[in-house]
């Protein structure tokens, strides 16, 4: 049986943007309003000899980011349940805020090892958050541009040790 990732954060931090580079293709909608509302998408992977299925958890239509809302929370604890791996993923332009920290929390809670990505770190605006991701205490983020397609290496590096 094929090994399962779930990528889960909360909206807007990239998690779309990761799923499509992944599976190769433009499964997932990649939208900028926060919380508009997606279905649950999988895909399957072969990342340089790894082979596994990926989820891309959703958003929701709740406008307010720093709010779990029940859908989504059961939404995500369904995949990590799923799931041999949780991607972790947070803006590292934004920085960690309360809504990354109670996702962290229901990650941590899981048990399920995860990899901890600050995305959208390309350039120089995303060193401040990806230090800010430290403080999540879910081990050494990566910095990572799913956008331009960094941090690629060591994410494959990090799936190999981990699946
Ligand atoms: P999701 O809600 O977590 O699935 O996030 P999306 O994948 O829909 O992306 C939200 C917004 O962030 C979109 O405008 C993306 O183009 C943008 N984005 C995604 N990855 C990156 C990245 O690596 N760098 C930058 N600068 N923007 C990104
Ligand atoms: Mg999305």
């Amino acid at each position: 049986d094929m090994p399962t990732v779930a990528i889960v954060g909360r909206p807007n931090v990239g998690k779309s943007t990761l799923f499509n580079r992944l599976v190769g293709r433009k499964l997932a909608l990649v939208d900028d309003r926060p919380g508009v509302t997606r279905d649950r998408r999988e895909g399957d992977v072969a990342f340089g000899g790894l082979k596994f299925r990926v989820i891309d958890t959703a958003g929701l239509e709740e406008a307010d980011e720093d709010t779990l809302t029940g859908r989504m929370r059961l939404q995500t604890e369904a995949a990590i349940l799923e799931s041999d791996v949780v991607l972790f993923v947070i803006d590292a332009r934004a920085g960690v805020l309360p809504a990354d920290r109670g996702f962290a929390e229901l990650v941590r809670r899981s048990g399920c090892p995860v990899i901890l990505i600050a995305n959208k770190a390309e350039g120089t605006g995303g060193l401040a958050g990806a230090y800010d991701a430290f403080s999540l205490g879910l081990g050494d983020p990566i910095p990572f541009s799913a956008e331009h397609g960094e941090g690629v290496g060591e994410l494959h590096t990090a799936l190999q040790e981990t699946l």
